[in-house]
């Protein structure tokens, strides 16, 4: 349920009604945009009197929501929500390129490719130091030496960084990565994004491989239930009958999140496509979409990666790739 306050509402009435609220056993979620404030209420509203309610001097409106997901729900907060990740600012209008590695394998490569990106106009630098990968025998990533090789790039760099955590017990070691990717194979590790909740990193939370757009919006409900609310849904594409992608890249999905939801939505077209040449066509689609930002594997010598080689760009096709977005921006504006 959603309460729509009207222009001249003072704090103190408004006080008054949120205390209200909270003493009927509801926990209210304040938007406060630039033309009005929104009480979000989430709980069992079905004592609430809506009459009574809607009756109020201050209130303009009121309206049932009916969607399962509240606080992720743009009714809640009409306004596009604005991640702040050290300084690099995404969604509303923002638009960021978060490129990296699939893994971090050595010193050498990381400090290669993190130079590479950020010379190119990325904002964020990726790399997973824990890897979900579909056997146990494949290269399971540096782990915490990993994650010490990313804290070195981003001392040299100054860029932020994003990894991705597997286990609520690794928590402790991402103090120093920026953004926490959830990854897809997790998107429903309900109790990763409790724990995920509980802290005040930003989340990137990637869609599920078979998951519906509902579905991921309550996987970030689950994470805003908990408290924090700077989360950046990213759509990698989704299993179809075809195969001659890695995926099928839903980019209706992008639309359809940013009508639903108020949160920043990125793509990743690397994993959505598994072919170094189908990325840049795709990342320059989901621009075009409507995105807030992608996410692109980049490595140095794509032949040799121990993760995903096949659909890494150099850094030389990523600053091509970089500058045709730049000019897709541009034109949309
Ligand atoms: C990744 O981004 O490194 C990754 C494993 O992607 P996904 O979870 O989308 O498969
Ligand atoms: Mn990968």
């Amino acid at each position: 349920m959603i309460t729509v306050l009207k222009n001249g509402a003072t704090e103190e009435q408004k006080n008054k009604l949120i205390k209200w609220f909270e003493q009927q056993g509801l926990k209210v979620h304040v938007s406060e945009g630039e033309y009005q404030t929104i009480l979000g209420l989430v709980g069992d509203t079905t004592q609430i009197d809506d009459e009574l309610v809607g009756s109020l001097e201050i209130v303009d409106a009121i309206k049932r929501v009916s969607e399962p997901y509240k606080r992720a729900n743009r009714k809640f907060h009409p306004e596009d929500t604005v991640v702040d990740v050290n300084g690099v600012r995404i969604g509303g209008g923002n638009f960021a390129i978060i490129a990296g590695p699939c893994s971090v394998e050595s010193e050498e490569q990381i400090l290669e490719v993190a130079e590479g990106v950020k010379a190119a106009g990325a904002s964020m630098l990726r790399g997973g130091a824990f890897k979900p990968r579909t056997s146990p025998y494949d290269f399971q990533g540096m782990r915490a030496e990993g994650i010490e090789l990313l804290e070195e790039a981003k001392a040299k760099t100054g860029m932020p960084l994003v990894s991705e955590i597997m286990n609520a017990n690794h928590l402790h070691l991402f103090e120093n990565i920026d953004v926490i990717q959830i990854g897809a194979r997790n998107m429903q590790n309900f109790e990763l994004l409790k724990a995920v909740g509980k802290t005040d990193k930003t989340v990137l939370l990637k869609r599920g491989l078979a998951n519906t757009l509902k579905e991921l919006l309550m996987s970030a409900e689950y994470i805003m239930s908990e408290g924090n609310e700077n989360v950046i849904l990213c759509e990698r594409g989704i299993r179809t009958f075809e195969t001659f992608t890695r995926n099928t890249l839903d980019l209706s999905a992008v639309p359809a999140l940013k009508e639903l939801s108020h949160l920043p939505v990125v793509v990743d077209p690397s994993h959505a496509t598994g072919i170094a040449r189908m990325v840049e066509p795709m990342a320059m689609a989901a621009a075009a979409a409507g995105a807030d930002g992608l996410m692109i594997e980049v490595h140095n010598k794509p032949e040799e990666a121990l993760c995903d080689g096949k659909q890494s760009l150099t850094p030389a096709q990523f600053a091509k790739l970089a500058e045709r977005v730049r000019k897709i921006r541009e034109a949309m504006n």
